[in-house]
């Protein structure tokens, strides 16, 4: 059963200016967060991603559509039970949003006490979740003796302290390098897998997704332009917006510079053969174009791991007979995806 779900969801602004036009943040958005799902929202900055968690999470009113939580619908609720389902509901933030005068373990406790907990259980749950988030030893220090991962976990902790269902990250690993990202990442996904928390994530970056979500909604225009299961959404996108995306971060799609330069260098016709799952239909796609008598040339190419499942794209340069070309693709075509590359764009 869905843990969030959205049903024709629209937020506006007032315009900012005099005379200026109405801003829809959100425009009909319509999805289900199911519970335990590692949940990505991805979009450029300005998609209307932030004001979805805003709703999500009841900072803000809906201006239209439904939005349902753990089974209550939040569009028709009090104050003072919007502020009890808050606690329900963990976040985390691109900037930590830590009280840097107070130390690790009082940044933790914040929401317990808020929450009215007896010292006695505050202090038993800080050190549990200190102790999960590998800083046992940081309870007195300050957030600003901290490292930004550090900081992040600490952030983490605290968002978890209330044994929230859900924990929304917005924008969480956006300010960290590579490598503390890679490790914030994964503690995010221990805390899905072996807390039960079901976690929406924010980003503009493909690789986070592609690391830890299970799910992908893209957005632009406050639109949810294409939504599915991460393998599906990254290894054969739709939308001409999201295959954008995808294409930034997934590997052996050549950008149009790249196109360029192998048009260049190469003599022939590019084709892209876009594998999923197997390695059968790749071997197969030379024994046919072998077979077709073509002289072919592998030029670009990479595969792609997500949570275990492959694909991946190999780009060859096709030389011989038209005719003879066509009909080894049109063979080639029942099994694997082929997108040819003209000079004028991809013909399918
Ligand atoms: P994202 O998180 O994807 O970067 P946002 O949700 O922050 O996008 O913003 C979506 C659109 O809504 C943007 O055009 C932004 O300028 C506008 N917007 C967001 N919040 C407000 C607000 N409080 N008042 C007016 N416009 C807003």
């Amino acid at each position: 059963m869905a843990i969030v779900s959205l049903a024709g969801v629209t937020k506006t602004y007032p315009p900012t200016t005099r005379g200026g036009a109405v801003v829809t943040a959100v425009d009909d958005v319509t999805l289900d967060i199911e519970r335990g799902d590692v949940f990505g929202i991805i979009g450029y900055s300005g998609a209307g991603k932030s004001t979805l968690v805003r709703l999500i999470n009841a900072l803000e009113p809906a201006s239209a559509g439904s939005i349902t939580v753990d089974g209550t619908d939040i569009t028709r609720l009090s104050e003072r039970a919007l502020r009890s389902l808050r606690t329900g509901i963990g976040m985390i933030f691109q900037q930590f949003n830590l009280f840097s005068s107070k130390t690790v373990k009082a940044n933790i406790a914040y929401p317990m006490r808020l929450a009215g907990w007896s010292r006695a259980d505050i202090d038993a749950r800080v050190e549990e979740l200190l102790s999960f988030v590998g800083l046992a030893d940081k309870a007195k220090a300050y957030p600003e003796q901290l490292s930004g991962g550090q900081k992040q976990r600490v952030g983490i902790a605290r968002a978890l302290a209330t044994r929230p269902a859900i924990l929304l990250a917005d924008e969480a690993t956006s300010a960290l390098d590579p490598q503390t990202t890679h490790e914030v990442l994964a503690l995010l996904k221990r805390v899905n897998e072996e807390q039960g928390v079901t976690i929406v994530v924010i980003t503009h970056e493909m690789d986070v997704i592609q690391t830890i979500a299970t799910k992908v909604a893209v957005m632009e225009h406050g639109r949810v332009i294409e939504q599915g299961d991460v393998f599906d959404v990254f290894s054969r996108p739709q939308n001409p917006a999201s295959q954008r995306f995808v294409g930034t971060v997934v590997k052996g799609v050549p950008s149009p510079a790249e196109t360029a330069a192998l048009r260049e260098r190469h003599d022939g016709r590019l084709v892209t053969f876009s594998f999923r799952d197997g390695v059968s239909s790749q071997a197969q796609v030379f024994v046919d174009l072998a077979e077709a008598g073509l002289d072919f040339e592998l030029v670009y190419g990479g595969i792609n791991d997500i949570r275990g499942r492959a694909f991946g794209h190999l780009t060859l340069a096709l030389r011989g007979e038209d005719a003879a070309i066509d009909r080894a693709l049109d063979r080639i075509r029942v099994q694997v995806e082929v997108t040819e590359i003209t000079a004028e764009g991809e013909v399918h």
